[in-house]
């Protein structure tokens, strides 16, 4: 078979990985070499990543750049602090160039339409999902992010600060040597601000400013996933955690299925509506909280099976999920959301 991958991002690039030992594949990027850079925080849990990189015969360990001891989860009135469980920063340019070293490859191509001579062509264009047919119901958030350097950090370790309406967060993720990626995704646009005030207000030396929208359309709505024989995976298929706006080990686990499933597409899209059906659950939550549709009494079942699934996946979140940090936090985003307490 010979298959063309169409975006080298965390998808695509663990797929030709995975992909050339046995079939003949071909890469195709848009950005030229020397522009590419994996716009994201660089954020994921080292348990899950380890055994991850095992399949494609990387040591994760040989990537990490910090291991987180807590999140400090900045709610306004007070910071409260979550355990973590194995979050940490990785370096994900590293990795990604690394899973591309042994594979044929073609940078500085903007692919729009199936390429030909192949047997299978992987949209794996992220957000711009350039091959698949459009989606009707495309949420996305837009983000912003910088790579600072703090001479005084602000915080030693993991920052979050939700946003009042609970339309995204600020993000402050620590890279060691005194880096930093400072970001935000607001689904109200209040993120370019944001970070902008953050960094100032905290002396940082900015050295990169990047950012694109994140696609938090769950699979289940970002249907086709296959047409032909043209398939996609990654966020170009909507594998982002809403809640999160986690998106690598979600990618990754959609390429792995994709591998399992070459053969089958049909199979292939089962195994992709089954695995990420817990998504489709918590993106309605966010579509009820971004349309100020919250309630606490009526939502409290739905709010339920997300809690308990966090909590039944602490490893592979990286996070420690416990039902009195969830209700606190819940609360009060809720509480703040009707202004009923001050920043
Ligand atoms: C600011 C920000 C911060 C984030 N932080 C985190 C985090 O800390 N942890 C986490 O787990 N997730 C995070 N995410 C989400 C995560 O980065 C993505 O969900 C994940 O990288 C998606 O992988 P992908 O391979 O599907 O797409 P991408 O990584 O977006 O790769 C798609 C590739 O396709 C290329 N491409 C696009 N169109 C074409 C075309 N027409 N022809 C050829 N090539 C094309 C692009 O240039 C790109 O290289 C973040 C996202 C953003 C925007």
């Amino acid at each position: 078979m010979k298959i063309a991958v169409v975006g080298i991002g965390v998808a695509g690039s663990y797929l030709l990985a995975r992909l050339n030992e046995k079939y003949i594949v071909e890469g195709f990027e848009k950005l030229e070499k020397s522009r590419y850079f994996p716009i994201c925080a660089w954020a994921t849990s080292k348990n899950e990543m380890s055994k991850l990189c095992k399949r494609v015969g990387l040591n994760f360990d040989d990537y990490i750049l910090y291991v987180g001891r807590e999140m400090l989860l900045d709610l306004g009135r007070e910071i409260h602090s979550i355990k973590l469980r194995g979050l940490c920063t990785f370096d994900k340019l590293r990795f990604e160039e690394d899973l591309i070293k042994d594979s044929r490859l073609k940078f500085g191509v903007d692919v729009r339409s199936p390429p030909p001579g192949y047997d299978l062509v992987i949209d794996a264009t992220g957000f711009n999902r350039s091959l698949l047919p459009r989606i009707k119901e495309n949420y996305f958030i837009p983000t912003v992010e910088y790579r600072v350097k703090f001479r005084e950090p602000p915080y030693d370790d993991f920052y979050i600060k939700p946003f009042k309406e609970a339309s995204g967060y600020l993000w402050c993720f620590p890279l060691g040597d005194s880096l930093y990626h400072v970001g935000a995704g607001d689904y109200l646009k209040r993120h370019l601000e944001a970070v902008k005030n953050f960094v100032e207000k905290h002396r940082g030396e900015v050295l990169m400013k990047i950012g694109r929208p994140i696609r938090i359309t769950p699979p289940e709505y970002c249907q086709p996933i296959y047409v032909d024989n043209i398939v996609g995976v990654g966020e170009a298929i909507g594998t982002v955690y809403p809640m999160l706006g986690e998106g690598i080990i979600p990618s990754i686990y959609s390429a792995e299925s994709l591998v399992e499933n070459l053969e089958n597409l049909e199979n292939y899209r089962k195994t992709i509506l089954k695995i990420f059906n817990p998504y489709s659950t918590v993106f309605e939550f966010i579509k009820r909280a971004l349309a100020s549709r919250l309630e606490l009494k009526r939502d409290l079942a739905l709010l339920f099976k997300i809690y308990l699934h966090m909590r039944f996946k602490e490893e592979r979140y990286g996070i420690q999920a416990r039902v009195k940090d969830f209700l606190k936090v819940i609360k009060t985003i809720y509480w703040r959301k009707r202004g009923f307490v001050k920043d």
